[in-house]
C-alpha cells in the first residue's frame, strides 16, 4: 500500500488521516523534509491559507515541495489546501505564496458573505452519486488553464457553474471538505491517482 502524508503545519490534518486511513493506505503527518521523502504522494489539507504559507516556510518546506511536485509527486489540496497549489491567487493576502503546480487561478473566500459558508450535494466526475460537499470559506477556481481537467462545478443557486474541484496529471484540488462528512470516495480518487504512479 502507498504511504500518503498530509502536511501538518495547520489545518484538519487528523481529518484526512483518519479518512485516507479507512482506504487502507499508510497515512502519515509530514512537518519536515524527511517525512516529506518517505510519502508517495501528498495532501494539503483545509485551514487558512495565508498562515499555512507562513508557517511552510517557518519550517522550511517550501522549496521541498515544490521540488517534489516537480518531479510527479501527486498532491490534492482541499479549500486552503487548493489555494497552496494554484498557480494563481486572486483576493490573496498582500504577497501570499502558495505552493503551485495547478495551471489555476483561484478566488479566495469567493462565495461571499451571504453563503460564507453552505453544504450541498455535487455531481464529481468518476463518482457515480453525488458527494455530499461542505465549504467552509471556500474559493473557487476562476481561470483553468488547457491542461486543467475540471471535476465539479457547483450545481445551483448564486454561483452555479462555479469550478470546485479540478485534476490536472498527479494534481488535485477541491474547494470543499471531503475529510469532513464520512464519505471516503474523492480521497479515493487521489490515492488511485498515486497508487498509478
Ligand atoms: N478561507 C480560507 C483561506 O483563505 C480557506 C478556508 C478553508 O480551508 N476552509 O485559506
Amino acid at each position: 500500500a502507498p504511504t500518503i502524508g498530509v502536511l501538518a503545519v495547520q489545518g484538519d490534518v487528523r481529518e484526512h488521516l483518519r479518512t485516507l486511513a479507512e482506504l487502507g493506505v499508510t497515512a502519515v503527518p509530514v512537518r519536515r523534509t524527511s517525512e516529506l521523502e518517505a510519502v508517495d504522494g501528498l495532501v494539503i489539507p483545509g485551514g487558512e491559507s495565508t498562515t499555512m504559507a507562513k508557517l511552510v516556510r517557518t519550517f522550511d518546506l517550501f522549496e521541498p515541495v515544490r521540488q517534489r511536485i516537480k518531479d510527479g509527486m501527486p498532491a490534492f489540496g482541499t479549500c486552503a489546501g487548493m489555494i497552496m497549489l494554484a498557480d494563481r491567487i486572486e483576493d490573496g493576502a498582500p504577497g501570499q505564496e502558495t505552493l503551485g503546480g495547478l495551471d489555476i487561478t483561484v478566488r479566495r473566500n469567493a462565495f461571499g458573505r451571504q453563503v460564507d459558508s453552505f453544504e450541498g450535494d455535487l455531481d464529481v466526475a468518476g463518482l457515480d452519486t453525488p458527494v455530499h460537499a461542505i465549504f467552509i470559506r471556500a474559493p473557487w477556481v476562476e481561470a483553468v488553464g488547457g491542461d486543467v481537467e475540471v471535476l465539479a462545478r457547483v450545481g445551483q443557486g448564486q454561483a452555479a457553474g462555479r469550478i470546485v474541484a479540478v485534476r490536472q496529471g498527479s494534481l488535485m484540488a477541491t474547494s470543499f471538505h471531503p475529510e469532513v462528512g464520512g464519505d471516503s470516495r474523492v480521497h479515493r480518487l487521489f490515492v488511485d491517482l498515486v497508487r498509478a504512479e
